[in-house]
């Protein structure tokens, strides 16, 4: 185990009160990444006491491998416009950064007031593209992590914490 349900728990609390210091008078459109940001958006919403509306897309850089391919492909679209919205994407994990910047410049090009960015962890080891995360809940190790809606070939996502996942010699 890496990080525990409690110390989630606190921060996603903390990660609100910036979200809503930084949006809360703006209406914003909270972006959900799928599929692992569902776990992270769920809880984070509920935290949130100012109006905002919800909208999911799915972006994918890994396939079933553990490692990024590189490419990111956007696999489903927002359903409503977002010129001149606050636009808030919420990411499970920033690993190198590729996958951010891909929304954003997407996002971007669809004139939003604004476009920021929370995710629950980042990875500062692997982040190359120096993507702009203006809400970070952890900085992790370079290991791949599963639970609290992060996957491993589509299992873990249950896991009330977050958990490095490691290699066993059978
Ligand atoms: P990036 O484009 O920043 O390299 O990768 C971002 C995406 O890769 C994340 O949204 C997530 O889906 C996936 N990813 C990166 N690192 C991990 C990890 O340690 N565990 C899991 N389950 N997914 C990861």
């Amino acid at each position: 185990m890496l990080i525990g349900e409690e110390e989630i728990r606190n921060r996603v609390a903390e990660i609100s009160r910036d979200v809503r210091d930084q949006l809360g008078e703006l209406d914003p459109i909270i972006v959900c990444v799928l599929k692992g940001a569902f776990v992270f958006v769920a809880d984070l919403v509920r935290q949130l006491d100012f109006p905002f509306s919800v909208d999911f897309l799915r972006a994918s850089s890994y396939g079933n491998s553990v490692v990024s391919t590189g490419e990111v492909k956007l696999e489903l679209d927002l359903q409503q416009a977002i010129s001149n919205r606050h636009v808030l994407v919420v990411e499970d994990i920033v690993d190198t950064g590729l996958t951010v910047q891909y929304l954003k410049a997407n996002l971007e090009s669809r004139n939003p007031a604004s476009v920021s960015v929370c995710s629950l962890l980042h990875k500062p080891a692997n982040n190359v593209k120096l993507a702009a995360v203006d809400f970070c809940g952890f900085e992790i190790p370079n290991d791949f992590v599963v639970g609290y809606g992060l996957d491993w070939q589509g299992y873990y996502r249950n896991l009330p914490f977050i958990a490095q996942v490691h290699e066993t010699d059978t």
